[in-house]
């Protein structure tokens, strides 16, 4: 007789871990709350579903223990997820990078090869099933639904996601069903989200993309940088450099603290190069008022916050200027400051920061050291990655780490 594994949560963990368990000679049944199994996945990397990343490292991962996930990587890493989906039929789009796509370009791929898989390994997958309990009697499992229905397994491998985006299913009822099984809950609060700023001229510069550097600080330490498109919003701030610094961000928040966001807009130049590229610059345009004379430099709608900013006359004469006053427009340009005053909500994050306590759990095996025959899986546990493939990596990696050791008699 073979052990009989239930997977509460088709996401891309459930899914990946049936897969492993039912590889490995289990009889599983995925219990999945929505119509379909993998809402999320659809969503992922703008629909085109950012599976892994080739540059992948341990410090992408942050949790109280982020060194948890190196025995679940080290057994099924990068190349192991690239090669799993090569044989469903997905071929890696690999960027510079290191971020990989399938090439279809298409998040629905992904799902498709998964629900295929699925059903050729004859993994019994019923929708429509939202557990509410889970009952541990006698080294079996008891999983009642919510309108009624009730199952029994050997083995349950818990995999109902966090909490971002709750309209795909993972709405964070999860971690109850963890914390009745005796589990403790690391704080949750969003990760990869946007920050919220108060500054009175956020609206007049809503929609502004400029492509510079966003710093975090704290104490006058820059914790973390990052470069790419910095979105400015009618309630802070967005893009990718964002989102890398938003975990590390709300948890200093969080904690009582005041982190500062520095933005530079022309970060390809230092403040005192700038400011001599600037002086030669203005020499060509002596008559024109200052805020003529910093278009085709910056975006045009920056330019009276710029002014305002710096307590520059907007109208006032570039032979006016005042050496000062030149060093002013080429500080903010490079080094403009902003409290953070807090973050958008669950349905905008990207990953939950927090969740199943990983002391609880056993890294090599993804089993909880509480209750036998009981398996974590993908980001449920206190375990979220940087954006750019790693979150699905942790679900691919903790989740086939799961299964089959679920899977074993
Ligand atoms: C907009 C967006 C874009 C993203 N893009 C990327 C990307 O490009 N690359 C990347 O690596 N990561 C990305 N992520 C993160 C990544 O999608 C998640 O980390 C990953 O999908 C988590 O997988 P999971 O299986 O743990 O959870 P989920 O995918 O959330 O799956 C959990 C499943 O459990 C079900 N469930 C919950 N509770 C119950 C219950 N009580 N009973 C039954 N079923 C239940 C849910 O309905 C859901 O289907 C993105 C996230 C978002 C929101």
């Amino acid at each position: 007789m073979s052990v009989k594994v239930i997977v509460v949560g088709g996401g891309a963990a459930g899914m990946i871990s049936a897969i492993s368990a039912k590889k490995n000679g289990a009889e599983v049944t995925i219990l999945e709350r929505n119509s379909r199994v993998g809402k999320k996945i659809l969503a992922t990397g703008n629909g085109r579903c950012n599976y892994t990343n080739k540059f992948l490292d341990v410090k992408n991962y942050h949790g109280k223990n982020f060194k948890f996930v190196y025995s679940p990587l080290s057994q099924f890493g990068v190349e192991e997820t690239i090669s799993f989906f090569e044989k469903l039929g997905i071929v890696p789009a690999i960027e510079d990078s290191g971020k990989v796509f399938p090439l279809s370009f298409q998040a629905s791929s992904i799902l498709d090869v998964l629900r295929y898989e699925l059903d050729n390994l004859g993994i019994e997958t019923i929708c429509n099933a939202f557990v509410k309990d889970i009952e541990n009697k006698g080294g079996k499992f008891l999983i009642n639904l919510k309108y009624g229905r009730r199952f029994s397994g050997d083995r349950v491998i818990l995999a109902t996601g966090g909490k971002a985006m709750p309209s795909t299913g993972s709405d964070g009822n999860g971690y109850n069903l963890a914390k009745k099984l005796g589990h403790n809950i690391v704080d949750i609060f969003p990760g990869l989200v946007q920050l919220k700023l108060e500054e009175n001229f956020l609206k007049s510069i809503n929609g502004v993309k400029v492509l510079g550097t966003a710093y975090l600080i704290n104490k006058n330490k820059i914790l973390r940088e990052d470069r790419g498109d910095i979105l400015f919003t009618d309630y802070g701030i967005s893009g990718p450099p964002i989102l890398q610094l938003s975990r590390k961000a709300l948890e200093l928040l969080n904690n009582g603290k005041k982190p500062i966001l520095k933005i530079s807009i022309l970060n390809s130049i230092d403040k005192n190069e700038l400011e001599e590229s600037l002086k030669i610059r203005f020499v060509y345009m002596p008559k024109k008022p200052i805020e003529i004379g910093l278009i085709g430099l910056i975006n045009k709608r920056l330019i009276p916050v710029i002014l305002k900013e710096t307590k520059i006359d907007r109208l006032k004469n570039i032979a006016n200027l005042s050496n000062e006053e030149i060093e002013k427009i080429a500080h903010i340009l490079t080094d403009w400051r902003f409290e953070i005053k807090g973050s958008k909500s669950w349905s905008n994050a990207q990953v939950t920061a927090g969740g199943v306590d990983t002391r609880e759990i056993e890294s090599s095996t993804m089993e909880s050291k509480l209750v036998e025959g009981l398996y974590f899986a993908g980001e449920l546990v206190d375990i979220d990655g940087d954006c750019g493939g790693f979150n699905l990596q942790w679900a691919w990696s903790s989740g086939y780490i799961a299964g089959q050791n679920a899977g074993i008699k």
